[in-house]
């Protein structure tokens, strides 16, 4: 009896640990592992606030992403493709070079060669130099689903996007499920 008792035990301890393994690992994302994922939103969110009243002459907004003009109906018929299946996307597009240079202070360091020399990989999360990021062109639009940033290719978002963007001219950039632009960089 006593031995059934423990050997039970022991099989309910297995289970447990088991079964706590696989809940880890399935709820682990991939992003959220490099551990910078929240912090970083919560700058580039706060991003609306800090951009000039007025925008350059060839930055437009479609359906509130600010984004090139020249690539604004691939973009709005992007969103409107989007909703029609279902999908509410709203994104970030458009960033001052101001902008990027911020975001490299806080991602690359503060010093000159922080700021404008250190590689893109070596910033945490990876921030292209000043002047170099499709955003600061209105070419690369961050993408969000039901309000948050899309950090998964398991959501059903980057499903959609990487069956149907290059339609619309947008490609991915494999490091980053959310960041989509006119040549996947
Ligand atoms: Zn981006």
């Amino acid at each position: 009896m006593r031995r059934s008792l423990s050997r039970s035990f022991g099989t309910l301890a297995i289970l447990v640990i088991f079964g706590g393994l696989l809940l880890f690992t399935r709820d682990r994302d991939p992003v959220a592992d490099l551990g910078w994922d929240d912090n970083y939103w919560s700058q580039v969110d706060s991003f609306d606030d800090d951009l000039p009243a007025v925008l350059p002459d060839d930055i437009t907004t479609v359906q509130g992403i600010r984004v090139h003009i020249e690539i604004a109906d691939d973009i709005d018929h992007l969103l409107t493709a989007a909703r029609a299946d279902g999908l509410e996307l709203d994104g970030y597009g458009y960033r001052t070079n101001d902008q990027q240079i911020e975001l490299r202070k806080r991602h690359c360091g503060t010093t000159d060669f922080d700021i404008f020399e250190k590689r893109a990989s070596e910033c945490s999360p990876p921030t292209a130099r000043p002047g170099s990021s499709r955003h600061e062109r209105g070419r690369a639009i961050d993408f969000r689903y039901n309000g948050r940033t899309i950090k998964s290719r398991d959501s059903e978002a980057f499903v959609w996007l990487a069956e149907n963007a290059i339609q619309f001219g947008l490609e991915n950039l494999p490091s980053e499920p959310w960041h989509w632009s006119v040549d996947g960089r």
